[in-house]
């Protein structure tokens, strides 16, 4: 998950970084709201974790600014004295807020929920080349044949195919796919696409799962391999 942080307060910020950071996200910072609009403006996050209360431009510009042209997830982090501070961010596109002081776990579940949310939204079909995935449904085919997967095994599926072309780290793939509580000094992660990758691709081709050495898994359709 790649995630924009706004917040004045550098120890807040800093203090979220790490948190993120040790989830395997990618975080930028902005301090002030004229960079975070920037910054929110020019790249693509995942969602926004936004201070209501910034110098310069406030959280509420801010947001205004970003609606006009985009619909990233964003969370407002409010003060607990300005309820109408909430029902603002909320009216002005906010997709939810968190009341400060907030606990870290709290933030980093509602991102989740709001990542599934949107993903929903997205899409609810799938296809890489003869590959078909009904996310509603929860069922995988190729070549019209249907894929027996297990819960876990779609779930891994889903996180590959809806992040197509991308490399996804095991650190990433374990953070899409598994709870908190993943114990990243297993080989859990292997084993899993070891077993999806036998029954996506072993009997079909063109081979759409592929291992990246040193950095992960990705999934995407090769043009020029080879059909063996
Ligand atoms: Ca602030």
């Amino acid at each position: 998950m790649k995630l924009l942080i706004i917040e004045d307060e550098v120890k807040t910020a800093e203090y979220l970084k790490k948190g993120f950071g040790e989830q395997g996200c990618a975080v930028d910072v902005a301090f002030n709201g004229i960079d975070g609009q920037h910054f929110a403006l020019v790249h693509d996050y995942d969602a926004i974790v936004l201070d209501a209360m910034l110098p310069g431009l406030d959280g509420f510009a801010v947001l205004g600014a970003l609606r006009k042209v985009k619909q990233t997830p964003v969370i407002m982090l409010t003060a607990r004295d300005r309820v109408e501070d909430r029902v603002r961010g909320l009216h002005a596109g906010a997709d939810d807020y968190l009341v400060k002081p907030f606990s870290f776990l709290e933030l980093l579940a509602r991102l989740y929920a709001l990542q599934r949310r949107g993903r929903c939204q997205e899409r609810a079909n799938l296809s890489i080349a003869d590959l078909q995935i009904d996310l509603i449904a929860r069922k995988a085919w190729r070549g019209g044949t249907r894929i027996d997967l297990t819960a876990k095994e779609f779930a891994l599926l889903a996180a590959l195919a809806r992040r197509e072309g991308e490399i996804l780290s095991k650190t990433t793939i374990a953070e899409l796919v598994w709870d908190m509580n993943f114990d990243s000094n297993t080989n859990v992660v292997e084993v899993a696409v070891k077993r999806l990758r036998t029954k996506i691709d072993t009997t079909f081709s063109p081979k759409l799962l592929h291992t990246i050495r040193g950095m992960g898994y990705v999934m995407e359709q090769r043009e020029a391999e080879t059909v063996s």
